[in-house]
């Protein structure tokens, strides 16, 4: 079906290789060549392609931007250009037929000059080295736009745990941890979830570090977060993301002259991110009418209860064929009128013919990097406002972070003050991003970019640069 995501690949000169997400069956890796690319000069400094369609040189290069409006010192961008530490593995798994599989894992370790390095964990067979260069830099952003004392990091299992059996998947994570565990730790870098990985491959990963470590003053469970309830893991966390969403909506809508019980909505992707960000937006009085996944596109005017798909596709596994819906075409899809459009799927699907169709007001970006520099250029003509994912994600991290809080001082919150803790972090990175902008009288993403970056040059030069 047209939904399909391939990502083409072509070597570069200094062997990273390119990647364009291509949708809807669109041929030639247009990803992002519609627009210039800002600090070209910093990008071959540190050896980076100038490729347009690369998504860790669009994603430096956006950063690089604000760094110019900001006047950021050369040497910082310099540092955030790439990562401290880039981390692969290989290791051979057992299948339930006796065949061993060699599997292919990332860590990457952007920045910790805030604290350690924080970010999720990627099980998708696309995964690749850029993917997770790109979401880890994007974590030491949304780490220091929310305020947390953490650095970025970001890794991922190249396979697709829709094909293995649950003891293939306990195999899998348990070695990947074993492979990965001199390099992790409570106070030195935190994983989490991400897309494809939930609480229960968080729990065998901290069962088998805690296993690994040696027994100190320290809670080992700590070395990772997005647990189990049941196994140090917190009240709200499984919902952040998407209430974080709809806190930083709630936040920035009346400014757009829209209210939220108004509100009509799309929704791009209706797994963990996507399905909260339609439930709280829906409890708040918002009306969901499209929603997309890798399984279809499906559309009812008068509305699609929010919680009612979400209990479909946890036992379907994707929205093709709900009943209380109509099938549509990935056009009408993204021409359906709505106020808000909430991609919460993968990166680079919001490229220049989506940007193009989109009939909205306002995106809201749930996913990471979903909209290319390209496609961004398009919704800014068509005076479409987009709330940036470092601010509009920063949920999950930042409830990651107080689960981590109350791991390390032995406590359990409850959901009240998860709640309340995570709407100041939020509304607070909102007036940071709101100040910033108008400041520099620069869009959003600039902003938002500019008061992450302000908070790490603050910390660099107090810190200095060792020796
Ligand atoms: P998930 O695996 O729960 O859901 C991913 C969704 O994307 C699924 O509904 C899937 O069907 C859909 N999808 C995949 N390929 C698609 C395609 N080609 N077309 C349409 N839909 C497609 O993942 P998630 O945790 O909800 O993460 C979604 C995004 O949000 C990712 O970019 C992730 O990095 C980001 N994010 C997640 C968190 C978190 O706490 N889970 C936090 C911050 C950012």
């Amino acid at each position: 079906m047209s939904t399909t995501r391939t990502k083409s690949k072509s070597a570069t000169t200094n062997g990273q290789r390119s990647q364009t997400y291509r949708n809807g069956g669109r041929s030639g890796g247009s990803a992002g060549t519609g627009a210039v690319l800002s600090g070209s000069d910093v990008l071959a400094d540190v050896g980076l392609p100038d490729d347009p369609a690369n998504l860790y040189t669009q994603t430096v290069s956006t950063m690089l931007h604000a760094a110019e409006v900001m006047n950021l010192p050369h040497y910082l961008q310099l540092i955030l250009a790439q990562p401290k530490n880039e981390i692969m593995v290989h290791f051979p798994v057992r299948m339930d037929n006796g065949s061993f599989l060699l599997v292919k894992g990332y860590r990457v370790q952007h920045n910790n000059a805030l604290g350690p390095f924080k970010g999720g964990l990627r099980f998708h067979p696309d995964v690749h080295l850029d993917d997770v260069k790109s979401l880890a830099f994007l974590m030491t952003m949304k780490c220091s736009l929310v305020g947390v004392p953490y650095g970025g990091g970001k890794g991922g299992i190249k396979i697709d745990p829709r094909k293995h059996t649950k003891t293939e998947m306990e195999r899998i994570v348990r070695r990947f941890t074993a492979a990965i565990a001199h390099n992790i730790g409570p106070d030195y870098d935190i994983p989490a979830p991400d897309v494809g990985s939930n609480s229960q491959h968080m729990a065998w990963i901290a069962d088998t570090y805690s296993f690994l470590s040696e027994i100190g003053g320290d809670n080992p469970s700590a070395v990772i977060t997005g647990k189990p309830v049941e196994y140090g893991g917190s009240l709200g966390r499984e919902k952040a993301t998407g209430q974080g969403v709809v806190d930083t909506l709630i936040e920035m809508l009346p400014e757009l002259k829209l209210r939220p019980e108004r509100c009509t909505f799309s929704v791009l992707g209706y797994g963990n991110v996507g399905s909260w960000s339609g439930k709280i937006f829906q409890d708040k009085g918002a009306k969901m009418t499209a929603v997309a996944d890798h399984t279809g596109f499906i559309i009812n005017e008068k509305g699609i209860d929010a919680k009612d798909l979400a209990e479909y596709v946890s036992q379907k596994g994707g929205v093709a064929g709900y009943p209380k819906a109509s099938k549509c075409s990935k056009e009408d899809f993204y021409r359906t009128k709505v106020d808000v459009f909430i991609p919460a799927a993968l990166e680079q699907m919001i490229q220049e013919p989506e940007a193009e169709m989109l009939n909205c007001k306002v995106v809201a970006e749930g996913a990471n990097a979903p909209t290319t520099p390209a496609g961004e250029h398009v919704l800014q003509a068509r005076g479409i406002e987009v709330l940036p994912a470092i601010l509009c994600n920063a949920g999950g991290v930042t409830v990651s972070y107080f689960e981590w809080v109350q791991n390390k001082s032995f406590q359990a919150w409850d959901l009240a003050k998860v709640d309340r803790e995570l709407n100041k972090h939020m509304v607070q990175a909102a007036g940071r991003t709101r100040e910033a902008r108008k400041k520099y009288s620069c869009d959003l993403r600039t902003a938002s970019y500019i008061a992450a970056l302000e908070r790490l040059k603050q910390a660099y030069e107090v810190r200095g640069i060792f020796p």
